[in-house]
């Protein structure tokens, strides 16, 4: 284990690492502690080995690491080997409040040390030692046997180093955009090519774990961030992509956004029961339904505070199969659904695809798309897998289908160099966090669907902008990164109060927006300022809302995210208004605050303009022929709902316009 540790860290690096990780994570004195949480120190579970493997692995940039370098000789410098634990938190809170980079650096280890600390399986039972404390059972069932769940989706791999194939239609990505589209033109009789950079997994492969999830089925390992380290951008990147990962909540696109799609971008039908057609089409496909959406404690909380204040507050649909679903694994969906109740692509419209004959390359990433003459004539990509083979895969077609989700696409069309001026502009995140309520009773929040209910009452709050009320789901590693560290003690203790505390989410549909471009090397670099006004505004006017919310659903205390730990109790007699004003007035900027996407849209975005837009208003490029966008990277603006449906619908409607060719 030291060979790879030795390659970037010093001995007294790797030592004040471990130092550091133990600040984070220190052993802290408690009367009653049958678990050992309360003993344990972060090194007790290699926390500080593994985050200098993941130094070494390549993954982190050159520049990065030497700035962690630095910042840990810094730490040194300031006596931190011989401090007690008190002198080392006020060392680590001194270096984060004074100097950007220490803050960006910390920020980022202490991130990856509450995230292994509370993920990391022990070897030998395959549980994490701290679940018993902070309430979370872990895996729930034992993944069915690759012979009762087989891989129904033949693969096709590179026999040698070059795999070429022809087809009349290659996909690039193969989740909720390029899925359906996939399904739609193989079952048109069209020759049909996926090419899809993760991997193939199923319920066979779908252990519980949040780690393995986020290693295998996630995009970057699931730590992929904004440029400025201000937003943690989550993407499931596997055969089904997003949906196979995400949470299932069906919403269909709100009516204004519609309207503003046909009207100001373009896009004829939208408004109209042409797009119901789409939306109903594919709504049907996946099995959306009412009938399985068991309200766990955070979304009955969502219920109970609605009805309280008065406020919109509904049960939401999912595409489930009423026949697999079990809320007693449904909590555990976005490690990948065991149940196989989750209806996302790969188990509807890529299964299409596959029996009307469809080939699929998974581990494939695709650099570039060949143009000849103007327009489209295939595409190329590199293929490896976790053997380490590799080969150079090249599809000829006359048509390219670009649905690489809205943080890739753009990328690939940079590389390629198509899609005019505004490839990679008009990123759209959907900027969303969460507040914690603390209540007397057990929320389980693990148990049933992560998202069963919601509110929808500050949706359009101004000129068609405004944010939805949700619920998260259960991810140990997720929460240990997100609650705020202002001692080993706190945090500790925050977590423990797991099995009472209840998340409500806030997503905002984003005025403002960001942009991918790419480095010299190719890949792609998202960055996104989030300084639109209204959107700062809207997302603010969400914090108070969920601290109202919880106060009326009866949690005792309330907890946002901010770095600064912003903590309210009810029986301190602060009004939950004095309370607000209090977390308004805490910072957002990068580093202060945990905020999330897990919504990416509209950076190759369709429309009339091709100044403004990457494609026409059914899909195709304005400045390549043959090459279309069919994934949430061609919506005009953000949906402002959750966006696997209207992805679905309008690649429903891109692929009927490809068919009609
Ligand atoms: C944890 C989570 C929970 C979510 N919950 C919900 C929800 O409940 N409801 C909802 O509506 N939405 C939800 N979403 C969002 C929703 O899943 C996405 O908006 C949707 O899947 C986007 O579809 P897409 O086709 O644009 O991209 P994706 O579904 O992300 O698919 C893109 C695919 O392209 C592949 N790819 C990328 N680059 C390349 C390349 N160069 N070559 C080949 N392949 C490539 C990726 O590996 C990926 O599989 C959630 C998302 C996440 C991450």
């Amino acid at each position: 284990m030291s060979t790879p540790v030795a390659v970037v860290l010093s001995e007294l690096q790797q030592a004040t690492l471990r130092q550091l990780v133990d600040t984070f994570v220190p052993e802290v004195a408690a009367d009653d502690d049958p678990t050992g949480f309360w003993a344990r120190k972060g090194s007790d579970l290699g926390v500080d080995v593994a985050i200098a493997q993941q130094l070494s692995s390549g993954a982190v940039p050159d520049d990065q690491v030497e700035g962690l370098r630095q910042l840990l000789d810094a730490l040194h410098a300031q006596g931190f080997a011989d401090a007690p634990q008190e002198v080392r938190e006020a060392i680590v809170h001194g270096f984060m409040d004074s100097d950007p980079a220490a803050l960006g650096g910390l920020s980022g280890l202490r991130a990856l040390t509450f995230l292994l600390f509370y993920a990391i399986p022990d070897p030998n039972s395959g549980r994490n030692p701290n679940w018993e404390a902070i309430g979370y059972p872990g895996p729930q069932a034992a993944p069915p046997s690759p012979e009762e769940a087989p891989k129904t989706i033949p693969i096709t791999r590179p026999d040698t180093t070059d795999l070429t194939l022809t087809a009349d239609v290659v996909v690039v990505g193969s989740g909720s955009g390029g899925g359906v589209i996939a399904g739609k033109l193989a079952g048109a009789g069209k020759d049909v090519v996926v090419l899809e950079a993760g991997g193939y997994y199923n319920e066979a492969d779908f252990n519980q774990l949040e780690l393995w999830a986020y290693q295998n089925l996630y995009r970057a390992g699931g730590l992929a961030q904004t440029a400025e380290g201000q937003i943690a951008l989550m993407t499931g990147a596997n055969l089904g992509g997003g949906s196979t990962v995400n949470w299932t909540n069906c919403l269909r696109t709100y009516d204004w956004v519609r309207e503003e799609w046909e009207r100001e971008h373009g896009l004829e039908g939208l408004a109209g029961p042409d797009y119901d057609r789409h939306l109903d089409a594919v709504s049907a496909r996946i099995g959306v339904t009412d009938t399985c959406s068991d309200a766990n404690g955070p979304n009955q909380r969502v219920l109970d505070a609605a009805a309280k204040l008065g406020i919109d507050g509904r049960p939401i649909t999912r595409n489930a199969d009423p026949d697999k679903y079990d809320p007693e694994l449904a909590g555990y969906m976005g490690f990948g659904d065991v149940t196989g109740a989750k209806l996302g692509t790969l188990k509807t419209y890529l299964q299409d695809a596959a029996d009307a004959g469809a080939r699929f390359v998974v581990d494939c990433r695709v650099e570039r798309v060949l143009v000849e003459h103007g327009r489209a004539a295939g595409v190329e990509g590199t293929y490896l897998d976790a053997d380490g083979r590799a080969a150079c895969v090249t599809v000829r077609a006359p048509t390219v289908v670009v649905a690489a989700g809205a943080l890739d696409t753009p990328a690939l069309l940079l590389r390629s160099g198509i899609g005019g001026p505004a490839a990679g502009d008009y990123l759209r995140l959907h900027p969303a966090t969460a507040v914690i309520g603390i209540y007397d009773e057990p929320q389980k929040g693990w148990w049933g669907a992560p998202q069963a209910a919601l509110s929808m009452e500050y949706a359009n709050l101004r000129d068609g902008y405004g944010y939805l009320v949700e619920t998260s789901h259960a991810s140990p590693g997720v929460t240990g990164t997100s609650v705020p560290w202002e001692s080993g003690r706190q945090h500790k203790t925050d977590m423990a109060r797991g099995p009472i505390s209840a998340a409500m989410v806030l997503l905002v549909r984003d005025r403002g927006h960001g942009r991918v471009s790419i480095d010299a090397a190719g890949n792609p670099v998202h960055t996104y300022p989030f300084d639109d006004a209204l959107d700062l505004a809207n997302f603010r006017h969400g914090l108070r809302t969920l601290a109202v919310m919880h106060e009326a659903a009866g949690a005792q205390e309330i907890l946002t995210l901010h770095r600064k730990r912003t903590h309210w109790a009810r029986a301190g007699g602060e009004t939950i208004e004095d309370y607000a004003a209090r977390v308004l007035a805490a910072p957002l900027s990068p580093f202060e605050h945990a905020t999330f996407s897990l919504h990416h849209m509209g950076s190759a975005r369709m429309g009339k303009d091709p100044e403004t837009s990457v494609a026409g208003p059914f899909g195709e490029l304005h400045d390549t022929p043959g090459v279309w966008i069919g994934d949430a990277s061609a919506f005009p603006t953000a949906s402002g709902t959750n966006p696997m449906l209207t992805t679905m619908a309008l690649a429903h409607r891109t692929a009927e316009a490809i068919a009609a060719r």
